[in-house]
């Protein structure tokens, strides 16, 4: 027992090393993202073993694929969002620090509930992700949640047919990968598997809400574009509505957090 556990924290602190290290080589993660991911992940992998790992690094790769997809075209609206490129600490934090949490209480505590959690909590940070990456290639028009407006693709709360469905997508593939015979610590069952893909899309969703509602949005005095910068054509940004502190990262924690007290309220409504 203790030596099967030594030897997983081992293999998990050598696999998150590894991870880590070809993600900084490849630019997917600046260093001080990567400090934060191998440290994230040597806990997830350590504790949680195999069962927790495979998700997250689903999540991981196919996030980062779909980043790098079509970025040239993706390229124009590089100035509207907060970060692009390389995820630095604050967004692996963000995307990743609950996910930690929940596989250090499983390893504490291990009930099945909580690894649904740790699983609704990365659909949430996959859905979202699928969304936006994939969303922001479409052809129409997004809509914004907050009036219904047409707006410019990659506005924070804007929302698309395509993005919408990428979303679904997202959670549903995230959440098959934690459910994967012979990996995961929980048997398959079919309710259970869709309450964890619709906690994961509503958390997405809300990320969309708080995103179109709360998020800080500033208005560049230059050019007079409508970004989540703090600074646009090397000027200060004038905050046009948000609350000042909530960017981006402190959205997708948020919404993370709204993923797992959706799949305990679904657990609960359903009796499961
Ligand atoms: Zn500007």
């Amino acid at each position: 027992m203790i030596l099967k556990l030594a030897l997983q924290l081992f293999l998990g602190t050598v696999l998150s090393a590894l991870v880590s290290t070809l993600a900084y080589r490849f630019k997917l993660l600046t260093s001080d993202g990567a400090s934060a991911a191998f440290l994230l992940g040597a806990i997830i992998f350590g504790t949680g073993g195999i069962g927790f790992a495979l998700p997250l690094l689903f999540f991981f790769f196919s996030s980062s694929f779909l980043s790098r997809y079509k970025s040239g075209q993706k390229i124009k609206y590089k100035d509207v969002f907060e970060k692009t490129g390389a995820r630095d600490k604050n967004q692996v934090l963000a995307n990743g620090v609950l996910a930690g949490a929940l596989s250090f209480i499983y390893f504490i505590f291990p009930s099945p509930s909580i690894y649904s959690a740790y699983l609704a909590c990365l659909a949430t940070v996959n859905a979202d992700t699928w969304g936006t990456e994939i969303g922001i290639l479409s052809k129409a028009q997004p809509i914004s949640l907050r009036g219904f407006k047409r707006v410019s693709p990659g506005s924070s709360g804007g929302i698309s047919l395509i993005g919408t469905a990428s979303s679904l997508f997202g959670s549903f593939f995230l959440v098959l990968v934690g459910f994967l015979p012979g990996i995961s610590p929980v048997p398959f069952r079919t309710e259970l598997f869709l309450i964890i893909v619709i906690a994961g899309f509503s958390g997405s969703f809300i990320d969309s809400l708080l995103g179109a509602f709360l998020q800080a949005q500033y208005l560049c005095p230059i050019c007079n574009k409508s970004t989540e910068r703090k600074t646009h054509c090397n000027f200060d940004t004038n905050r046009v509505s948000g609350i000042s502190w909530l960017n981006n990262d402190w959205v997708n924690f948020l919404s993370s957090i709204c993923g797992i007290i959706l799949f305990f309220l679904l657990q609960k409504i359903c009796g499961n």
